[in-house]
C-alpha cells in the first residue's frame, strides 16, 4: 500500500507491485514458523475501510489503518511449504486472518489454522465454509430469528454473503426477497430459490418496488448496503420486525459528512422492530460455528447450496478486485489466486 485512499476514489494506482521478493528462504525459518505458499486471497469489503484516509475527528469509525509501505492482509488460504513447527508438516493446507497480499509468507504457528482436506478445494475454506457463508449464518441466526413462513428481504444478495443468505432463509422456510444491482445477478438471484427479485439500480422508488415483491410485508431485513435502501426497507417492515445489519458497503467509501442520516427510525419504534448487528468471528470451535458447518456440509452435500466465485488470476489483480466491490463489478465473492 502506497497511500491512503481519498475519499469517493477507489484507485488500483494507491498500490504498487514488488517483484523484488526472493524466492522462498527455507533455511532462514525460525522456531515454530511455516513458509506458506498462498493459493487464494480473501478480497472483503471491509478492507476498503483500512486504507481511508485516517479521520482522528470521526470518533466512531475504525481507527486502525494498514501501514503504508507493506503489503495489506486479509483472510487467506494456502499449503505450507516448510515448517519448523512440530504441528505442521509441508503440504498441508492452512488459513490465517492476517493472511499478507504476497506469493509466499511466514507465519508463526499459531497464527495459522489447519484446515481438513475433506472439501473439493481449498478456497472452499474462505468461502462457502469460510468467512461469508459464516457471517450469513451468524446473521440470520443471532440477528434474524427466522419462523416458517415469514418474509425476508436481503440487499447485496447476490454476493459473498446474500447469496448464502438467500438459500439459508429458504431452508428455513422463510420467502425471500433478494435485491441486486444488474439483470444477471437478479437471474441467479432467482436461480437460487429467492420468491421475489428487485434490480435496485432500474427499480425507481424503493419502497415502491419492496411493496410491490413483498405486499405482505417484511419481517426480516438483511442489510448489506445501509444507506438509502435501508431507509426505505425500514417503511415496508411488519410490526416486530427484525434488521440485521451485516454491513453498509454504500457508505465505506463516501465521504460521511455527506451521508444523509437514516430519515424513518420513527418506523422502528412505531413497529417496535429489532434491529442488531454482529460481527463474523474467527473460527474458534465455538457451538455456533459447528451448527455453521454442520448444515453448510448437509446442504453442500444435498446440492442444496451453491456458492458462486469470482476469482482473478495474480497477486496484481488486487487492487483492482478490491475496487470492484464498490462498482458490483464482483459477481459472486471475489477471491485472488496469487
Ligand atoms: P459482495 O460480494 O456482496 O460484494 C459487494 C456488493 O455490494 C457488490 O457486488 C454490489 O452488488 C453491492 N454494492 C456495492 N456498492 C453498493 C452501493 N453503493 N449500493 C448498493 N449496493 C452496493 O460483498 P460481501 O458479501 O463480502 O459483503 C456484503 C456486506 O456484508 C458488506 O457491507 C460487508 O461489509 C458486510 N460484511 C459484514 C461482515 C460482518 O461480520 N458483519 C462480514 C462480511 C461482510 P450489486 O451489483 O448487487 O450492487
Amino acid at each position: 500500500l502506497q497511500s491512503y485512499a481519498p475519499k469517493d476514489v477507489h484507485s488500483p494506482s494507491l498500490f504498487s507491485v514488488d517483484d523484488s521478493q526472493a524466492a522462498p528462504d527455507v533455511a532462514a525459518l525460525q522456531q515454530n514458523q511455516v513458509l506458506v505458499k498462498a493459493e487464494a486471497l480473501s478480497i472483503d469489503p471491509h478492507q476498503r475501510r483500512f486504507i481511508d484516509i485516517p479521520d482522528s475527528s470521526n470518533k466512531a469509525a475504525y481507527q486502525f489503518r494498514y501501514p503504508l509501505g507493506k503489503p495489506i492482509v486479509g483472510i487467506g488460504a494456502g499449503i505450507v511449504v516448510a515448517s519448523t513447527s512440530s504441528q505442521f508438516s509441508a503440504g498441508d493446507w492452512v488459513r490465517s486472518e492476517q493472511f499478507p497480499w504476497q506469493t509466499y509468507a511466514v507465519f508463526a504457528d499459531q497464527d495459522v489454522v489447519k484446515l481438513p482436506k475433506t472439501t473439493a478445494s481449498i478456497v472452499d475454506h474462505i468461502g462457502v465454509f469460510g468467512m461469508p457463508a459464516f457471517t450469513a449464518f451468524l446473521g440470520i441466526t443471532l440477528a434474524g430469528q427466522p419462523k416458517a413462513g415469514e418474509t425476508m428481504l436481503v440487499s447485496a444478495a447476490a454476493g459473498a454473503v446474500g447469496q448464502v443468505v438467500v438459500q439459508l432463509g429458504k431452508a428455513r422456510g422463510l420467502r425471500v426477497i433478494g435485491v441486486a444491482g444488474s439483470d444477471d445477478k437478479i437471474e441467479y438471484v432467482k436461480r437460487l430459490g429467492a420468491d421475489g427479485v428487485i434490480n435496485y439500480r432500474t427499480c425507481g422508488d424503493f419502497v415502491h418496488a419492496i411493496k410491490q415483491a413483498a405486499p405482505e410485508g417484511i419481517d426480516i431485513y438483511f442489510d448489506n448496503v445501509g444507506g438509502e435502501f435501508l431507509d426505505a426497507a425500514l417503511l415496508t417492515l411488519n410490526v416486530h420486525a427484525r434488521v440485521a445489519l451485516c454491513g453498509s458497503i454504500s457508505t465505506y467509501a463516501s465521504d460521511k459528512s455527506k451521508i444523509a442520516g437514516i430519515k424513518n427510525l420513527d418506523a422502528i419504534i412505531v413497529k417496535q422492530v429489532t434491529l442488531r448487528s454482529f460481527h463474523y468471528q474467527p473460527h474458534l470451535g465455538t457451538p455456533i460455528e459447528t451448527d455453521f458447518l454442520e448444515e453448510m456440509a448437509q446442504l453442500v452435500a444435498a446440492n442444496q447450496m451453491q456458492f458462486k466465485l469470482d476469482q482473478r488470476e495474480g497477486l496484481a489483480s488486487a487492487p483492482q478486485a478490491l475496487a470492484d466491490l464498490f462498482s458490483g463489478r464482483n459477481f459472486g465473492k471475489l477471491i485472488v489466486r496469487p
